[in-house]
């Protein structure tokens, strides 16, 4: 039986070599050569003051927690619909995520919601661009200044995908990358914190060294280093930043073929849509996305257990995503709604997505698609007979 895995981590080409030059330099502790290239580089692609690299995006979003001076008690506005590190960082510190719901059309978070959330305890807005598409980051902006909010990005699915022209993760004042191996370009685990607003860069730099002036240090600012603030162990090691050099390098052409498997799973499952068996996801045309995530939403929430365990008996790795963080017992726990969820708790719990990685080619695709329709119409035919037979 032909086997889609939903991910599979794919080598680009120079991923070994760099690391063999890693070990050669006889530096594997964290922020040597391949730290400061790739730091450069994504510097340069964010045209972000200061990027600092870390062993995950779940690390550079504690890092953002501390940098905003997040206290017991402090509120952050996020989505309900997102991984459980958007909140536990911040949860971390004292801080309670305040949950809004999400957009329709976008699955990220409700932007016209996000006023009546806030509080005079009110610190931050964290906004999480689902699937690599843009929050509409000009109203939340807009919010953000109206209240002396920060605004944090976690561009964790983000890398390469634009709000305009502008790349996602250089628009807040933080933002958070990931390059986890399911993501678009990877480290296996992997990540960094993007710096946006100057006025932070230096607390950035301590923070990411154990909370010491070493950084400072190392480039003769200081003779001595010492413990200057709060901090911890955020960076990776070079063999991580060599391996992710190769993958940064190769970025582009990633998201290139990702996007070209992308549009061809939406061309492909146009007609069901239209059928009303399905529903595609519908990015704003205006903003360029990543090609990060192909879901499908089934119409019929009791069916979508049955339809995946069809699917994924066909060799066809489908997965559903998040249990939204209000519905698990940590979120009942730590943190807060705005009202009810309609949007995160329905959307959730239709949405499937579909294998999507570098190692996939259009008939693999094609394949997928094949195996969806079948089981879809099937589990569609089978809700009709039923409700017809009812009626008789
Ligand atoms: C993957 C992901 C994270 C966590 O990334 P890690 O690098 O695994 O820590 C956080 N937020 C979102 C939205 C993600 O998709």
């Amino acid at each position: 039986m032909r086997r889609i895995p939903f991910n599979q981590p794919c080598l680009r080409s120079r991923e070994l070599d760099y690391i063999a030059q890693a070990i050669e330099r006889k530096q594997l502790s964290g922020g040597g050569e391949f730290t400061r290239r790739c730091e450069t580089y994504l510097q340069a692609k964010y045209s972000a003051p200061r990027v600092l690299l870390t062993h995950s995006c779940t690390g550079a979003l504690e890092m953002a927690a501390i940098l905003s001076n997040i206290e017991p008690g402090d509120e952050v506005i996020m989505p309900s619909f997102t991984f459980v590190s958007t909140a536990n960082a911040f949860v971390l510190r004292g801080g309670v995520p305040v949950f809004v719901d999400i957009r329709p059309d976008t699955l990220n978070i409700d932007e016209t919601k996000i006023r009546a959330a806030i509080t005079s305890r009110t610190k931050a807005i964290c906004v999480v661009h689902y699937a690599g598409v843009a929050c509409a980051m000009d109203v939340i902006d807009e919010i953000a200044r109206e209240h002396g909010l920060l605004v944090i990005e976690d561009a964790a699915q983000a890398h390469y995908a634009f709000w305009n022209d502008r790349p996602l993760g250089s628009i807040g004042h933080l933002a958070a990358l990931s390059f986890h191996e399911t993501k678009n370009v990877i480290s296996g685990e992997g990540g960094a914190l993007i710096v946006n607003d100057p006025s932070l860069v230096d607390r950035a730099e301590m923070v990411w060294q154990k909370g010491t002036n070493r950084l400072r240090f190392n480039r003769g600012e200081v003779d001595k280093y010492s413990w200057v603030d709060v901090g911890s162990s955020f960076l990776p090691s070079e063999l991580i930043a060599a391996f992710l050099w190769a993958q940064l390098q190769d970025g582009e052409a990633i998201t290139e073929h990702r996007c070209k498997l992308w549009n061809r799973y939406c061309a492909k499952l146009r007609a069901a849509e239209d059928e009303g068996l399905l529903r595609r996801p519908r990015p704003p045309a205006e903003h360029r996305h990543n090609g990060h995530i192909f879901f499908i939403l089934v119409p019929d929430a009791d069916r979508r257990a049955e339809f995946l365990r069809r699917v994924n008996a066909r060799g066809v790795g489908a997965l559903s995503h998040y249990v939204p963080l209000h519905d698990a017992p940590a979120g009942r726990r730590y943190a807060r709604s705005i009202g009810a969820l309609p949007v995160t708790e329905d959307f959730a719990a239709r949405l499937v997505r579909l294998p999507l990685h570098p190692a996939l080619n259009e008939s693999d695709v094609d394949y997928v698609v094949e195996v969806v329709l079948e089981e879809i119409t099937r589990g569609h035919r089978a809700v009709h007979e039923l409700r017809v037979g009812g009626a008789a």
